[in-house]
């Protein structure tokens, strides 16, 4: 009866494991002066509505691989290691790349809740120029948008346009 829930825990840990993951080299490497090269493309431009790859692109690239790579060369509990990057890798893709910055067909500005809240988060993330002084480096994570305006505020790197996140996207 409890065959699936050791699977289940594997991959609940994973996902859990892969937004702290993710949000480290997001905070850290990506926009640190070593990763910055292949991040920058998706600040320059981080609304390419129909438009193809972008250079940011291949972080997702590298995560993918390393998830094939354990699909392809496990068995047992390191499988299960794989399907939760898998879930983390389609839950960052719906949250970033289609509901945050409609990067497919995907016309849905969420008005209330969680999805509200991730999306503001995330574009109080992009309300800066350049790769310093940045907040909200997570992508299921989103902190209460008015502390980050505060924080940005207080660091004094908000662009003024960027402001109200309501009116953008
Ligand atoms: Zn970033
Ligand atoms: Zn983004």
């Amino acid at each position: 009866m409890s065959d699936w829930l050791i699977p289940l825990a594997i991959v609940l840990a994973t996902v859990a494991f892969m937004e702290l993951t993710a949000y480290s080299v997001h905070r850290w490497i990506m926009h640190g002066p070593l990763g910055w090269g292949w991040h920058r493309s998706h600040h320059e431009r981080p609304d390419h509505q129909g438009s193809g790859f972008e250079k940011n692109d291949l972080y997702g690239i590298v995560f993918s691989v390393i998830a094939a790579a354990l699909f392809i060369f496990s068995d047992g509990w390191p499988w299960w290691v794989a399907v939760g990057m898998t879930c983390y890798g389609f839950i960052y893709l719906f949250l970033h790349d289609c509901l945050v910055h409609q990067r497919w067909p995907f016309r849905h500005i969420p008005r209330k809740g969680y999805l509200r809240r991730v999306y503001q988060a995330h574009r109080l993330h992009h309300a800066v120029d350049g790769r310093e002084g940045c907040v909200s480096f997570g992508f299921i994570y989103a902190p209460r948008p008015d502390r980050l305006k505060q924080q940005l505020r207080d660091a004094g790197t908000l662009r003024r346009e960027a402001a109200e996140p309501d009116k953008q996207g």
